[in-house]
């Protein structure tokens, strides 16, 4: 049974059994869980406090299966990216941005992408497959196995559209947040989506204040079709109505595109939009990489855009690019990967 893909409420409901079913002192139970996500081991026989014995017991009834560690890449700029083989030989990655006393880890969801967004390097893939819930949550535990601090931030920003995998993800965001698991704060984890209407009202039940950005990118439905695809199926206007579920403020992510979604109208009708939700725009530099051949808005395109949306009252953050001489933008290192042979036909 995998222990590691379980909330972790329910892996202690497994593990008080177990300890029941082999004669130990239900403080044990506390104890063994504690090495699943607070301080994770590679195997149960590096658990300090567990008799060889029981570790021997543990090891062949809770397998603790690892993400392989394929390559970490660090950039000038310290933003370090992991690609993760996964036990099918599909890769997945996480990036990791150190800013001031921030560690945010952004991770992803899926391999591949189903949505197809036209400046988007995973959207290029199709989708491959979802990833479990550990395969989620193990993008943090094998930082924590190898030693490295908790990451202080979580975002649903790789590879991947979370809302499309809900199952996984729904339990993922219990092992993050959960006293039990690694205990980040809801406030500190982000939840990513293009806008699938329908999982918005699964993600809204959850009494967690987990955070919201909604990939927008176009403030009217007809230039977002260009861009999203998506767009058709779920519109504005049904995304702007399942938006009003959520009680906490909720975040627009732009990426900003020369001549496309970058005019003065552009910023005037996304105004319109945000201003009575009292939504924040992320206005984010397009990366290299998608199946569209664009070209980002220059810096100061960015900030008049930006001063365009505080005039109307609407708090904007115009983004600098991290990680940009890795290639740490949304699926890059897989594809690149891919493009120099390296990996692909395993
Ligand atoms: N599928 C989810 C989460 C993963 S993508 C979503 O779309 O929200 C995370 C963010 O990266 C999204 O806002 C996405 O639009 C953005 N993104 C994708 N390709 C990009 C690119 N080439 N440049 C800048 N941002 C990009
Ligand atoms: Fe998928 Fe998000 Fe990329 Fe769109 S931007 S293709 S939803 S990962």
């Amino acid at each position: 049974m995998n222990l590691l893909n379980m909330a972790p409420d329910r892996s202690l409901g497994v593990l008080a059994d177990f300890a029941d079913r082999n004669g130990l002192d239900s403080y044990r139970t506390d104890q063994i869980h504690r090495w699943l996500w607070r301080r994770p081991v590679d195997s149960w026989s590096d658990a300090s406090n567990i008799p060889a014995g029981t570790a021997e017991i543990l090891n062949a009834e809770f397998a603790l299966p690892r993400l392989e560690l394929v390559s970490r890449q660090e950039s000038s700029d310290g933003t370090t990216k992991f690609l993760w083989g996964l036990h099918d030989g599909e890769r997945v990655e996480s990036v990791l941005i150190p800013e001031g006393r921030r560690r945010t880890l952004c991770i992803s969801s899926q391999v591949g992408c189903a949505f197809g967004c036209v400046f988007c390097a995973t959207g290029t893939m199709g989708l491959i497959r979802n990833l479990d819930p550990w395969e989620i949550a193990g993008q943090v535990r094998e930082l924590l196995v190898q030693g490295a601090a908790r990451p202080s931030n979580i975002v649903f920003m790789g590879m991947g559209e979370p809302l499309h995998n809900w199952e996984s993800v729904d339990t993922a965001l219990s092992i993050f947040n959960a006293r039990l698991g690694f205990g980040i704060g809801a406030r500190s984890i982000t939840v990513s989506t293009v806008g699938l209407v329908p999982r918005l009202a699964d993600l809204a039940a959850r009494p967690e204040q987990f955070g919201l950005a909604i990939s927008l990118h176009a403030p009217t439905t007809a230039k977002r079709r260009r861009l999203l695809p998506v767009e058709r199926k779920y519109p504005i206007p049904d995304l702007l109505k399942a938006l009003q579920q959520f009680k906490r403020r909720v975040t627009f992510e732009y990426v900003m595109i020369d001549g496309v979604n970058d005019l003065d109208e552009d910023a005037r009708d996304l105004a319109e939009i945000a201003r009575p939700l009292g939504a924040m725009v992320n206005l984010i530099p397009l990366h290299p990489g998608g199946a569209a051949d664009y070209s980002g808005s220059s810096t100061s395109r960015r900030r008049d855009f930006a001063k365009i949306l505080t005039s109307f009252g609407v708090k904007a953050i115009v983004r600098r690019s991290r990680g940009l001489d890795i290639a740490a933008a949304c699926g890059q290192l897989r594809v690149s990967l891919e493009r120099d042979g390296h990996i692909g036909a395993e």
